[in-house]
């Protein structure tokens, strides 16, 4: 279970606690629960000069998804997880809608309107797409939400997907004296993004790929990133100690676009994304030390932690500040999904623009408003009983109450009760992680083709047989 945060009679933030004392505190009337989402309980007294532990948040962002731990460097434990559920396909879509209807609009013959040109964006300033600026503001909200509620003290974030300083200078050094180690994982993903996924010979995606020389490394061991590329195993078998010219022979434009693609170097725009960016510079407005870090070091430290692939995990991974062991066993990532504060729309209009149904109403209505965790204890009709969710609130007062168990419609207004107003974002529990899934991650990777191998000897013969010169990044030889 994530930890409980604790605040004092005036707000300050103090040690997190297990939820067991959480329950104790509560049940002894010596707290009260301050907020359900991220759950928090406020004392009744004052704590002069309080001892606190010193926090680290770190953020994986992604697309749809950005995992965020809250850490304690010192213990490796992590004290809260969360993972944030982005809606800027949502948004994209709603734009794209409005834009038909406008478009439409204006090719009917309506009264005729100047145009304006004062009043186009700016887009040099750091202005990004509404779907992208929602990602941004969705991550500085709960990092800000956090620091409100514990004592956080830093920041980790990944900011690229591979250190490009590291692969210039693996371009200058070569691989070898760096096998099975971290630049191994910066290499592989590095290769990974620039050969989008795919068999360069066969174009196969979503296969496991392995590291391919494209000079057979037996004739001149050039180990340099500019020598590999990425092949399907089946490949990389026919290929063999072939040269590459042989190889495809009957494919010169293949051979062509190949040998191309290895001598560019990706560019530095290609690995850092501009979103990420973005987030790094309105991190920094907090005024915390942020650390930054790759994909690739991410992936290695989650890797041989024996960690699985989760967004929360992932961001827990994210950096070198991270602890040689993570306290994870029982952590159950709150699991948070943007759903917006409602339309601005004053009204709905049908697919061809015109208005139908009813103008906006106002948010709330008896008091609530759709998006409300609300708590009804119904002792009449035929509903009666307890019932915990959100509530969809209807005009009428009679409301829907969705929990666990399904939607209960028509519960009246006056059993309900408050516990989280809506905010914008919609909550659930996530999967707990147990002691076993973290073996069974250990087989699955030794069960994978492409996936680094840990803790074995790296001149293991197991290695050595099948492939003969497309050796994986992990082997030595
Ligand atoms: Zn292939």
């Amino acid at each position: 279970m994530s930890n409980v945060f604790v605040l004092d009679t005036n707000k300050q933030p103090l040690n997190t606690v297990h939820p067991g004392e959480a329950r104790i505190l509560l049940s002894r009337g010596k707290a009260a629960v301050y907020r359900r989402f991220p759950f928090t309980i406020i004392l009744k007294v004052a704590i002069d000069d309080p001892v606190v532990a010193q926090l680290r948040i770190k953020i994986d962002p992604g697309s749809k998804t950005t995992g965020l731990a809250i850490l304690n460097d010192a213990t490796g434990e992590v004290v809260y997880a969360a993972e944030l559920s982005h809606r800027g396909h949502k948004i994209k879509e709603s734009l794209d809608d409005r834009r038909g209807v406008r478009r439409s609009r204006r090719n009917r013959h309506t009264r005729y309107r100047k145009p304006r040109w004062r009043n186009r964006r700016n887009k040099k300033t750091g202005w990004l797409p509404p779907s992208l600026q929602s990602r941004i503001t969705n991550v500085i909200t709960w990092v800000e939400r956090f620091m409100r509620v514990c004592h956080i003290t830093a920041i980790s974030m990944e900011l690229v997907k591979f250190d490009m300083q590291a692969m210039e200078n693996a371009e200058i050094s070569g691989v070898q004296y760096q096998q099975g180690t971290l630049m191994g994982y910066e290499v592989r993903e590095y290769l990974l993004h620039k050969w989008k996924h795919t068999c360069a010979y066969c174009s196969k995606e979503h296969i496991p790929l392995q590291v391919e020389h494209i000079v057979p490394r037996a004739k001149d061991r050039d180990d340099r990133v500019s020598n590999l590329c990425l092949a399907c195993e089946k490949c990389n078998q026919r290929k063999g100690t072939k040269d590459i010219k042989d190889f495809l022979k009957k494919k010169p434009d293949l051979l062509k676009k190949i040998l191309a693609q290895a001598k560019a170097p990706l560019k530095d725009a290609a690995a850092v994304n501009a979103t990420r960016l973005e987030l790094f510079n309105r991190l920094q407005d907090l005024g915390l030390p942020i650390e930054c870090g790759s994909g690739g070091l991410t992936k290695y430290n989650r890797t041989m932690r024996n960690l699985p692939k989760t967004h929360w995990l992932d961001a827990a991974s994210v950096g070198t500040s991270t602890p040689e062991v993570l306290q994870i066993t029982g952590m159950q990532p709150l699991l948070i999904t943007a759903s917006g504060h409602g339309r601005r729309r004053m009204r709905p209009v049908d697919k061809f623009g015109f208005p139908c149904g009813k103008p906006k109403q106002p948010g709330r209505k008896k008091g609530f408003k759709t998006g409300d965790i609300v708590k009804a204890v119904v002792t009449k009709g035929k509903h009666v009983g307890t019932y915990v969710g959100r509530v969809a609130a209807r005009a009428t007062g009679s409301f829907d109450i969705t929990t666990k168990q399904g939607t209960t419609q028509g519960i009246g207004y006056q059993y309900c009760r408050a516990l989280h107003r809506s905010n914008g974002y919609s909550y659930q529990k996530g999967e707990a992680v147990s002691a076993s899934s973290q073996e069974s991650v250990q087989a699955e990777i030794s069960s994978c083709a492409t996936a680094p191998k840990k803790g074995r000897p790296v001149s293991s013969p197991e290695l050595k047989q099948g492939v003969s010169t497309g050796r994986k990044l992990m082997k030595h030889d």
